[in-house]
């Protein structure tokens, strides 16, 4: 499977430095190609807001400080209030709760409108933080009611993972387009359903892959674009945790479908699909689960596995709900190599570039500003509603994962590879654009 690498001049050192970096600001500056609806030809009112704000709204502050110090940046120009996309979020939880709302804070087209809990009391707490009404809090049961609140156009589905398919499929029955956490589901079966569901209620699905909006990880995946690595040759990685609570829903095989696998072992499969833009086709893995620790009773603890792709590349990963934090990746191609650690984390992403520059190998620190992964996500899947454009990742990408993840179970089981069929369209939409 393996070709000879394209000859490329060598680099020199400078060049190396100012491509380094400037690949992380090109990356969200370039308009991404690709078909252009009818939405888009003809702007909306809101398109043309965001337009315009472009111009008129955008803040000027004076510099204080002497050229020799980096100029500050005014944030914006950012839909007004009224203008913006209404998000219901569903559950409220860790993640709604400690990430998903402080978000609305940095998003530029989105504000949070419905609340749906199981816990009224917790909702009102939320909601005053946040100004809901409290006629836009709901529950489980009357969660269809979200349909008739003209103040909700996206529903954030952020519960249990064998919940997602019951609750995406009665969202998208109320004419809302569906943004849901991954794992999508606990199979691809759910997965499959899932995506009809909203197909047929003519809505858009998108999952939320924070790490494909995260700048760094946009930039590893510009630079493969580029050919900057050369050939790709291997992944490594690992995102791993400590589970402490016995009884929670994650450790339940019911409500997560599995352990530490679609949990966190999953963004070591997607950032490997995403960033290197192939499938893999055969899988091989490992797996424990001891029998001594009640935590485990259910689900694996830990899993390691290798998944090898069609040009050759191999990605090799480990997992684990046993094992203290740790989330990196390792990127290694013919002519460059990059490493992330942390990788799949909230904030603080740390990147590290290395090759050869005038027979010296040169390691770079690429400056990437720090960017809310949370507001970057919601305001890509608001641009799409407002442009009627395919989310980047679709529910197709959710599904592939549930491939991957089936098939990697599968060869652990049995000791053996196992072979996975190449999707028959591509899993992801355009890129997302600068301004999303
Ligand atoms: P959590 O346990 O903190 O919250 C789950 C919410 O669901 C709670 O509000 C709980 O009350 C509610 N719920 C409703 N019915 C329930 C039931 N039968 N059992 C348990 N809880 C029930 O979980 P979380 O960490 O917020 O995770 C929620 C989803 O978000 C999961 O799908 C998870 O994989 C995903 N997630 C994604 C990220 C990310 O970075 N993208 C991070 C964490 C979690």
């Amino acid at each position: 499977m393996s070709t000879a690498p394209p000859y490329r001049p060598p680099l020199s050192r400078r060049n190396f430095l100012v491509n380094a970096s400037g690949t992380a600001a090109a990356a969200f500056a370039s308009p991404v190609a690709g078909p252009r609806t009818q939405a888009q030809q003809q702007p909306s009112n809101t398109t043309q807001v965001i337009s315009d704000l472009g111009h008129a709204n955008k803040i000027q502050l004076s510099q204080v400080h002497g050229p020799s110090e980096k100029d500050e940046k005014a944030p914006g120009p950012f839909l007004p209030q009224e203008k913006r996309i209404g998000y219901a979020i569903v559950g409220l939880g860790r993640l709604s709760i400690n990430q998903f709302l402080p978000a609305f804070g940095a998003s530029k087209y989105c504000r949070p409108t419905a609340l749906v809990s199981g816990d009224h009391a917790k909702a009102q707490k939320v909601a005053t933080q946040y100004g809901i009404p409290e006629s836009s809090i709901y529950d489980y049961r009357n969660y269809e009611q979200l349909g008739s609140n003209p103040h909700v156009q996206v529903i954030y589905i952020v519960l249990p993972n064998g919940m997602h398919e019951e609750y995406v499929v009665r969202g998208a029955k109320t004419g809302r387009h569906i943004l849901c956490e991954k794992p999508m589901a606990t199979s691809h079966v759910e997965a499959e359903r899932m995506i009809n569901a909203c197909k047929k209620a003519n809505v858009k699905l998108m999952i939320a892959y924070r790490q494909q909006y995260e700048p760094n990880n946009r930039a590893v995946r510009k630079l493969v674009t580029e050919g900057k690595f050369g050939h790709l040759r291997g992944f490594v990685s690992t995102n791993s945790q400590q589970m402490g609570d016995a009884k929670h829903w994650r450790l339940k095989k019911s409500l997560a479908g599995g352990g530490c696998l679609p949990d966190v072992g999953i963004y070591c499969i997607n950032a490997s699909r995403f960033i290197s833009g192939e499938e893999p086709v055969r899988v091989t893995a490992q797996i424990w689960q001891p029998k001594d620790d009640s935590r485990f009773a259910e689900v694996e603890a830990s899993v390691s596995f290798s998944m090898q792709f069609p040009s050759g590349f191999i990605a090799t990963c480990t997992t684990s709900y046993d094992a203290h934090k740790s989330q990196s990746f390792r990127m290694e191609g013919t002519d460059m190599w990059a490493e992330m650690s942390p990788a799949y984390a909230y904030y603080g992403m740390k990147l590290k570039l290395s090759r050869l520059a005038d027979g010296q190998e040169i390691s770079v620190y690429p400056e990437i500003e720090d960017k809310d992964q949370f507001a970057l996500e919601m305001d890509h899947f608001a641009h799409c509603v407002i442009t009627n454009e395919q989310p980047h990742t679709p529910g197709e990408e959710g599904l592939q994962d549930h491939r991957v993840i089936e098939a990697i179970y599968g060869a652990a089981r049995t000791g053996k590879a196992v072979e996975i069929a190449q999707p028959k369209s591509f899993t992801r939409g355009p890129e997302p654009k600068a301004d999303s």
